[in-house]
């Protein structure tokens, strides 16, 4: 891959970025992932969760968390595999939450765009998700498409959530972005902020306080500008921040530290980078 680093925005010393969201163990990564992570590392991206869709990628989540001291690990089923989510596999995850670098519960939700699980299994999925969460005390990573009314109506209707959740990957306006907030949960913005079309999540950044937003990459989707369309990883997620003090006309260090500090606060992350 082409180095790219001269054209990234440049973080001060001391100050850290958290990718809250990306899939470390899909394949796009599997023949450099060490290097993904230095790179990372060496450019401020200093923490990452990297986000379970299934059992398989829930397991390797978790040997990831224990194999760098700077990854955690969520588990949970997609809803593209909520047909997966079965008593024994809903007990076999609940196991592995007990690991020490398990942090969150998801990515789980409802997906009304690709529908590779029929939207009545998808609903079940993710309502006996939501109360599995609760029972393990672990905050929710929440994937909505499409879906903007279900998801809210089942989260309401679940009760309420102690450890919170985030919106990830926010696609809603300004409207949805003010229920999330209500319901106590943190919003996601993702690399998308950085398209030039993407005007209602510009609209839900510049209106919203840093003290609600977490940022990600979802890779090795979406990858901001100027890497559209390739791979992304998390170094790239220096773009996204960089959008987002533009927008906000804050500085990098600002958006920096705040989604940080709410990232460490959301999945109650113990190690502090720079150490
Ligand atoms: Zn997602
Ligand atoms: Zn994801």
């Amino acid at each position: 891959m082409k180095n790219t680093s001269s054209i990234l925005p440049f973080l001060p010393d001391k100050i850290e970025l958290i990718d809250t969201h990306c899939h470390l163990d899909m394949d796009a990564y599997q023949n450099d992932l060490d290097l993904v992570i230095q790179r990372a590392t060496d450019h401020g991206v200093r923490r990452i969760v990297t986000i379970g869709i299934d059992a398989a990628s829930s397991r390797e989540a978790v040997r990831l968390g224990e194999r760098y001291p700077n990854i955690y690990a969520t588990i949970g089923f997609h809803p593209h595999n909520a047909s997966q989510a079965t008593d024994r596999a809903l007990r076999q995850l609940a196991l592995l939450a007990e690991n020490s670098s398990v942090v969150g519960y998801g990515e789980i939700g409802l997906d009304y765009v690709k529908n590779y699980a029929p939207r009545d299994v998808q609903i079940k999925a993710f309502k006996r998700q939501i109360h599995l969460a609760r029972e393990l005390e672990l905050p929710v990573i929440i994937h909505d498409r499409e879906a903007h009314a279900d998801c809210l109506a089942l989260l309401g209707a679940c009760g309420p959530l102690p450890k919170g959740g985030v919106m990830h990957c926010f696609s809603g306006d300004r409207q949805l972005a003010e229920e999330v907030i209500d319901l106590g949960f943190y919003l996601s913005i993702p690399g998308v902020v950085t398209f030039s079309n993407a005007r209602m999540l510009h609209e839900v950044v510049r209106t919203t306080d840093l003290r609600h937003l977490l940022l990600e990459t979802d890779g090795p989707f979406l990858a901001p500008v100027p890497h559209r369309g390739k791979r992304n990883e998390p170094t790239l997620m220096l773009h996204t921040a960089s959008m987002v003090a533009e927008i906000k006309q804050l500085s990098l260090a600002e958006v920096a530290q705040a989604t940080s500090d709410n990232a460490t606060r959301l999945f109650q992350l113990s190690q502090r980078y720079p150490a």
